[in-house]
């Protein structure tokens, strides 16, 4: 093992009845770091997400703090400090603000979340202001806010983002990266799945391009950012 990765990702392959959807990608997250998934519409990059949460059963290995996730059920991994932001943020849209973030904490003691809870609204004083309020009729980038905010109660040291910025105006987009990159400074390990290329691999370390299951390129996240093949396919020319 290296010991310095939270996250190996080896030959994974994930299937839906016949169609395999991820055929054998290998990826390594170093702890603290932010790794970028980038990847066009199908390419996997959810599918990715999900079998690292144990939500898809895969085959190949998942290792996380050098022990195999392998049997290893979406709880017990939720409370070993894995958490996603799942693409459509399913919050409970007939539920407050609060008793969304609340249930976030589900897995943990209640005198344990209840800092975490004043330190989400620090972090986010537009969900304390609207704390009340009914999850389904906050703004989209509120809604990512109350998502993100929602996967920190669960005390995450691998946060898995799944397209923070889908539909989201460029300068709320902004602020969301900006979020993303305080957590890693906070020591929060990020694996960013985003459409977003060019934004998110400028708040990342390093980067991996998925194309049809597989991955087709990686590296450092600068080096990928000037790479001719990505800037004409994900990168707008
Ligand atoms: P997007 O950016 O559009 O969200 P993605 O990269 O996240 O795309 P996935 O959602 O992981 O892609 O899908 C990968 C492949 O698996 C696609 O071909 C998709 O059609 C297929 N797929 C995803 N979910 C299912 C499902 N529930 N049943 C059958 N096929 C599926």
């Amino acid at each position: 093992m290296t010991s310095d990765l939270l996250l190996e990702v080896r030959d994974l392959h994930t299937r839906y009845g016949r169609v395999e959807a991820l055929s054998g990608v290998s990826l390594d997250v170093p702890a603290g770091h932010i790794v970028s998934v980038i990847g066009a519409n199908g390419a996997g990059k959810t599918t990715l997400m999900n079998s690292v949460m144990g939500i898809l059963p895969s085959t190949g290995d998942l290792l996380y703090e050098g022990q195999s996730l392998r049997g290893i059920p979406l709880e017990t991994r939720v409370a070993r400090g894995i958490s996603l932001v799942p693409e459509r943020r399913d919050l409970f849209a007939s539920m407050s603000v609060a008793d969304n973030l609340t249930l976030g904490a589900y897995s943990r003691r209640q005198q344990k979340w209840r800092g975490d809870l004043d330190h989400v609204y620090e972090r986010f004083p537009r969900l304390l202001e609207r704390r009340k309020q009914l999850a389904g009729t906050l703004s989209g980038g509120e809604q990512q806010m109350l998502a993100i905010g929602r996967a920190l109660m669960g005390k995450p040291r691998l946060l898995l983002l799944d397209e923070p910025s889908l539909g989201l105006a460029p300068l709320i987009v902004r602020d969301i990266l900006r979020i993303v990159k305080q957590l890693q400074a906070e020591g929060v390990t990020v694996l960013l799945v985003e459409q977003n290329a060019r934004a998110s691999l400028a708040i990342s370390d390093s980067g991996y391009v998925l194309e049809t299951g597989e991955v087709k390129l990686s590296g450092p996240a600068r080096e990928l950012a000037q790479n001719p093949e990505l800037t004409a396919s994900y990168l707008g020319g």
